[in-house]
């Protein structure tokens, strides 16, 4: 497809996005409503398939039209890990009932989902998660606890992994469910992080029911059906991620469905847009430097270039993989690839941002009024858009499987090296040593 071609393409697919939002966005319809609105029409999750609520669009299209949303002034389709994870993954591994069960719920934002996977002994090494399942007619008795969830507290559903077998290796003997969280025994205690919001939690679950026909992907393939949501969560994150990135919540808990849609868009952009990667960006911290007189700086300007270039070359392997996925192809371990690159670029940014706000990178606001605060106290020096973006910027090298680990699985599943040794393999998961 030549420039000319793709660009009328997409000013089609902007074109019809646009004319439908004219049609029906409204800022006076509550979240519930223009929600409702967006999912049944395809657009919340254009790239899920035309029969499960999507318009079955390639990624970049899904990005368009994202941004065609956000251009446009209405609010964006639901966000959090319903749209990112459980959905696609219930895509994938789910039955015929079970996507009538829980799609709609996640495009139209009804309820939201929680990653329930790791576990205070098991992160990195996942497959050595302890929380165990015991069968109990049509139902399962789980007990165990997680931690790390984030948006547990928001959540009406989790996606957990539990051990279904112990008698066999601990990869085959675990199971994926659908677990409501709105139930006795499901006990959420908040976490709080560096920058000083509580977004994720521990989980106890104690004698927690959950229904057979709530496994995804069948008894005891929850592994494979965890690579897929991990997969899922690698390139959505490596891909920016923010495409529907919203500040409504989701879900029952959140609160936020009873509330007019038009009023978050305000709320966006007194907070900078809620992306996260906005306030670092190359234009966002070049305009700083220039302001600020930074910008002097041989070594500032030299960091600026890297991460142009750094943001560059994802944006070129994006253009790269689009065209191979054209012609059939893919390039091996891309998932992995984009997520070490996100983590790259945020450190990068980081440690940029600092340099170029010197002993105001560390003032640091923890809501809107605080920011607005420090906005006037420092004439603008103070930038806590940037260093709320600099504290963040620890998580993503560890969430979704740390950098050490995409290493390891690039080495060893796309470069096909020596794999690490083993000493679990095949060995029952009931007579493998365990920690505490
Ligand atoms: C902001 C944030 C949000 C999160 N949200 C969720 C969530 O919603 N749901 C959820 O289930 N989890 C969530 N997590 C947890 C995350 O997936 C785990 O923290 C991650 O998988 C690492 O596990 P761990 O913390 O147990 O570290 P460990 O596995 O103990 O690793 C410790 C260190 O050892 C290194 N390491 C471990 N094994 C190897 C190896 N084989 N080779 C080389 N190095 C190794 C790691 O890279 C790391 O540096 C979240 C984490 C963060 C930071």
């Amino acid at each position: 497809m030549t420039a000319t071609t793709e660009s009328v393409a997409t000013d089609d697919l902007t074109a019809e996005v646009t004319s439908w939002l004219e049609e029906h966005w409204n800022p006076d319809l509550t979240v519930e409503e223009w929600w409702d609105r967006l999912g049944r029409s395809g657009w919340a999750v254009p790239t899920w398939p035309v029969e499960w609520y999507g318009k079955g669009l390639s990624r970049a299209e899904g990005v368009r039209v994202m941004q065609t949303i956000g251009t446009f002034g209405a609010l964006g389709a639901p966000g959090g890990l319903g749209t990112l994870l459980a959905g696609p993954t219930i895509i994938v591994h789910g039955t015929e009932a079970q996507k009538e069960r829980y799609l709609l719920d996640i495009v139209t934002g009804q309820k939201a989902w929680c990653q329930l996977f790791s576990e205070p002994g098991a992160g990195s090494d996942l497959a050595g998660l302890n929380t165990r399942a015991e069968r109990d007619g049509d139902e399962w008795v789980v007990n165990g606890q997680k931690v790390w969830t984030s948006g547990g507290h928001w959540s009406d559903l989790g996606m957990l992994l539990a051990r279904t077998d112990p008698d066999v290796a601990k990869h085959q003997g675990i199971t994926y469910f659908a677990l409501d969280m709105h139930q006795p025994g499901v006990e959420i205690r908040p976490l709080r992080e560096l920058t000083g919001r509580a977004m994720f939690n521990e989980v106890f679950l104690t004698d927690v029911r959950v229904p057979n026909d709530a496994a995804i992907g069948g008894l005891n393939n929850g592994w494979a059906v965890a690579n897929t949501t991990l997969m899922f969560e690698r390139s959505g994150l490596g891909a920016g991620g923010g495409g529907g990135s919203v500040a409504a919540l989701p879900g029952t808990v959140g609160g936020d469905l009873a509330r007019r849609a038009g009023d978050f868009l305000r709320l966006r952009d007194l907070t900078g847009g809620g992306g996260g990667g906005s306030a670092t960006s190359v234009q966002n911290l070049t305009a700083l430097a220039r302001a600020n007189g930074t910008i002097a700086d041989a070594e500032i300007r030299q960091q600026l270039a890297q991460l142009y270039t750094l943001n560059e070359i994802a944006r070129y392997t994006n253009l790269r993989q689009r065209a191979l996925s054209r012609a059939g192809g893919e390039i091996p371990g891309l998932g992995n690839i984009a997520k070490l690159s996100m983590s790259r670029i945020l450190r990068l940014s980081r440690d940029l941002s600092g340099r170029i706000l010197g002993p105001y990178a560390t003032l640091h606001a923890y809501d809107a009024a605080d920011a607005e605060r420090l906005a006037v106290a420092t004439d603008g020096a103070a930038q806590p858009g940037v260093t709320e973006s600099m504290l963040f910027a620890q998580a993503p090298q560890i969430y979704g499987g740390t950098d050490e680990i995409q290493h390891n699985i690039l080495g060893e599943r796309v470069l096909g090296l020596p794999k690490e040794p083993n000493a679990d393999q095949g060995k029952p998961f009931r007579e493998l040593p365990k920690n505490g």
